[in-house]
């Protein structure tokens, strides 16, 4: 099964969170929003100088282009109606007085005294004014359910005053770890054991998502004791994702567990580095069994977990967005599989080009943080230095 074949099964079981609560505006950072936030006033409330200057009429220009300065409008105050024949010194944010159709630059004036020079074919009608609800209508829809809050939401909802914003209930999320060569960093290191790197890479993504991590721990690779704990697991989170353990060897009890308890439903997926990968339920539990590779945990998770957790977490919007770059380098892909290369790219002259890590080991983690992007290669294609490439940039997959 490709890729996209799998994200669009995967897709479809989503059942999205259906609980709301409300929290104040800051907390709502990350969060997705759950009730279409709509405007009650306008953005401006008034039309407004976009200028330290001077509000005018137009017409009082004819014939003289001289006007008296009869009131100033600071930014806050309300000017009173402009008398034929007046400007109105006025700064930057300043309502418009009434009757007043442009603003001239204090920088294109003359000033003598209380009177103020404009030279009447400089000036367009209308310039220099920010008319009322032009960033945002009343009764206009400015954040809709869906979305993620990002600091630009949290000024807008801020701008149209809001103060609490009702947001999905955060996600519940498993993290379980197999193998019996596992060991948490603070521990010491026996030989052959390595230390669970996997579990901080997840939970890390998972903090960064906005989901309550519920720690699994380590599970050793026996049958009754994986079974054990995904029971206990699924009792208490809205997804469980593992790592390791989901091959076909002997010591792999992850798939045989989560059919026993549930079922499985993806197993075979064209993905490198990520096979094998299972996509079940253990109980109504929804169930993601990522490779133990570190490096094949963090594709796996960013291409199809975290999609999967966005939609689950009520966000619309899933899609990473791909862009394009100039391979540095030549590569024969022989597989069927899709790779996904730990990649960098970088901008020459405008033009965006991509090399790649080294080693693409999906053992090797370091690739991860060298990268700041995944090379997208499809099954059987050469790529010759200069060809165009397909990339995902990190910065859409990593955080929230
Ligand atoms: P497995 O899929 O269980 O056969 O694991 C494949 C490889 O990933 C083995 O080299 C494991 O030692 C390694 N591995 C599995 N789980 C973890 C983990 N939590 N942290 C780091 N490496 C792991
Ligand atoms: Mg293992």
């Amino acid at each position: 099964m490709s890729v996209d074949q799998a994200l669009a099964k995967i897709l479809d079981t989503v059942v999205p969170v259906a609980t709301v609560e409300t929290v104040p505006l800051l907390q709502s950072l990350g969060r997705v929003i759950a009730i279409d936030k709509v405007a009650a006033i306008n953005v401006p409330p008034c039309d407004n100088s976009a200028m330290d200057g001077y509000a005018i009429r137009l017409d009082d220009l004819e014939p003289l282009n001289e006007l008296l300065i009869a009131q100033r409008i600071p930014a806050g105050q309300m000017g009173k109606p402009l008398k034929v024949g007046t400007a109105a010194r006025i700064f930057t944010g300043a309502a418009i007085p009434p009757g007043a159709d442009s603003v001239v630059m204090q920088e294109d004036t003359e000033t003598r005294g209380e009177v103020v020079r404009v030279d009447r074919s400089e000036v367009k009608l209308g310039q220099h004014i920010r008319p009322m609800g032009q960033d945002i209508a009343k009764g206009s829809v400015v954040v809709g359910c869906g979305k993620r809050i990002q600091p630009q939401e949290i000024g807008l909802l801020a701008s149209i005053g809001v103060t609490e914003v009702e947001v999905f209930t955060r996600l519940k999320v498993a993290v379980l770890s197999t193998g019996d060569e596992l060991v948490e960093p603070g521990q010491s290191l026996a030989s052959g054991q390595i230390y669970n790197s996997n579990r901080y890479t997840l939970t890390a993504f998972l903090i960064a998502l906005g989901c309550e991590v519920i720690d699994g721990g380590i599970v050793e690779d026996d049958f009754q004791t994986t079974c054990d704990q995904l029971q206990s697991l699924s009792a208490q989170a809205d997804v469980i994702i593992s790592s390791g353990g989901v091959s076909v060897g002997e010591e792999d009890h992850v798939k045989a567990a989560v059919e026993s308890l549930g079922q499985l439903g993806l197993w075979k997926l064209n993905i490198k580095p990520g096979k094998p990968l299972a996509f079940g339920a253990v109980g109504s539990t929804p169930f993601f069994g990522l490779p133990g590779n570190p490096s094949s945990v963090f594709v796996t998770f960013c291409l199809l977990a975290r999609p999967y957790l966005l939609r689950k977490q009520g966000q619309s919007d899933v899609a990473p967005v791909m862009t394009t770059a100039t391979a540095q380098f030549d590569w024969h892909q022989r597989g069927s599989r899709q790779e996904y290369l730990r990649a960098f790219v970088s901008v020459d002259e405008g033009v965006a080009s991509v090399c790649l890590y080294d080693n693409q080991s999906s053992g090797v983690l370091a690739s991860t943080s060298w990268a700041n992007a995944l090379m997208v290669l499809p099954p059987n294609t050469t790529i010759t230095r200069g060809a165009r490439v397909d990339v995902l940039l990190l910065s859409g997959l990593v955080g929230g």
